[in-house]
């Protein structure tokens, strides 16, 4: 065991074009939660790899409005580490919408920074099999130029 405890995870975490000026809010927020920034990244995605990240929702009605949104300007990823961090960060995310989430979960981060059902703020993993691939996506392990992911924060 260490510090972060025995159920330590990582999960993805996306802040979406809307809450990018918030970066400095939000992760303050990651930390007040006991979460750790295991990585980072700034990026603008296409339209195809916007749809590559949502293809468990391709079939949806939103599907068209999320990928245009989630690809109209830079987003920030993040590998987060810490005790159940895949449910721990949902937690801070609070409700997808974030009509609800001003509702019922006012200092949430949709709560505090979403617009509304499909400009939310936020990403989170929803399972561990969730986040391993969607950390692969943001930070594929076969890197090619530029320095490569290879910090490594088990001693946190
Ligand atoms: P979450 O992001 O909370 O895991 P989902 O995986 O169900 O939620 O949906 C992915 C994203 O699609 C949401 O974060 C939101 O941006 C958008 N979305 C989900 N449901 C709707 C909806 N009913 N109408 C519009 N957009 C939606
Ligand atoms: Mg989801």
């Amino acid at each position: 065991a260490n510090k972060l405890g025995s159920k330590k995870e990582r999960t993805l975490a996306m802040i979406k074009p809307d809450a990018v000026t918030k970066v400095g809010n939000i992760i303050q927020m990651i930390y007040d939660a006991n979460l750790i920034v295991t990585k980072a990244k700034m990026t603008k995605l296409t339209w195809k790899q916007a749809a590559d990240f949502y293809m468990e929702h391709q079939s949806k009605s939103f599907f068209n409005n999320l990928v245009q949104f989630v690809s109209s300007g830079p987003v920030v990823a993040m590998e987060l580490m810490g005790n159940e961090a895949v449910t721990t960060w949902r937690k801070v995310l609070g409700p997808t919408d974030s009509g609800v989430a001003q509702k019922d979960a006012a200092n949430s981060l949709r709560g505090q920074f979403g617009t509304d059902g499909t400009k939310n703020a936020g990403h989170g993993s929803d399972s561990l099999a969730s986040a391993a691939r969607e950390l692969e996506f943001f930070f594929p392990s076969t890197t090619g130029h530029g320095p490569s992911n290879t910090a490594k924060y088990s001693d946190c």
